[in-house]
């Protein structure tokens, strides 16, 4: 069996994270790919683990070296996926899992048009403003960044071939488990 690229991308705050690992502890054959960011570890983020932490010139280094499948700038800090893992799940066979915003999502379907691309929904945008800020993870300017993202996100849902409401958590959940469940 090959393995299968899948993407997750919603606004910040959506509860992407949430839903994963959810996900994963359901689907252990699943392997999710980790991150590299320019933005602050928040509290309890472990580099290595939740994402690699790396200051602008060595991520600028990475993109540079061509070490990055896809990146973006997000509320001013860089994101990206380092290639070499998702190359190497790919090639044992193994499904990979991309949890990336936007701009990355529509690079890597340019690339591996066969990518699964969900698009995890806020019920409406108060919910969303709510989560945000009661994370309490982010300075005013940032939740204020971020919701503007959110809009932007939100308008493009359509590109993706399918959409999740995380309204009801167990709901969403059994929605995306049906999404990635081998057929
Ligand atoms: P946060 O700072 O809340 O962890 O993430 C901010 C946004 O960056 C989220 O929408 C998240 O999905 C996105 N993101 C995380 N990792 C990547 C990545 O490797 N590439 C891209 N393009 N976006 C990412």
């Amino acid at each position: 069996m090959t393995g299968r690229l899948i993407v997750l991308t919603g606004p910040s705050g959506v509860g992407k994270g949430t839903l994963l690992t959810a996900l994963l502890a359901r689907h252990p054959e699943l392997y999710l790919s980790v991150s590299a960011t320019t933005r602050s570890p928040r509290e309890g983020e472990v580099d290595g683990t939740h994402y690699y932490f790396y200051p602008r010139d060595r991520f600028e280094r990475e993109i540079a070296a061509g070490a990055l499948l896809e990146w973006a700038e997000f509320a001013g800090n860089y994101y990206g996926t380092p290639i070499a893992p998702v190359q190497a799940q790919l090639d044992r066979g193994r499904s990979i899992v991309l949890e990336i915003e936007l701009a990355g999502a529509r690079q890597v379907a340019s690339i591996f048009p066969d990518a699964l691309r969900i698009f995890i929904l806020p019920p409406d945008l108060q919910t969303l403003e709510t989560r945000i800020r009661e994370r309490g993870t982010e300075s005013e300017a940032a939740i204020l960044s971020r919701l503007e993202q959110a809009q932007v996100e939100i308008a493009a849902q359509a590109e993706f071939d399918f959409q999740v409401v995380n309204d009801d958590f167990e709901i969403a959940l059994a929605e995306l488990d049906r999404l990635v469940s081998p057929i």
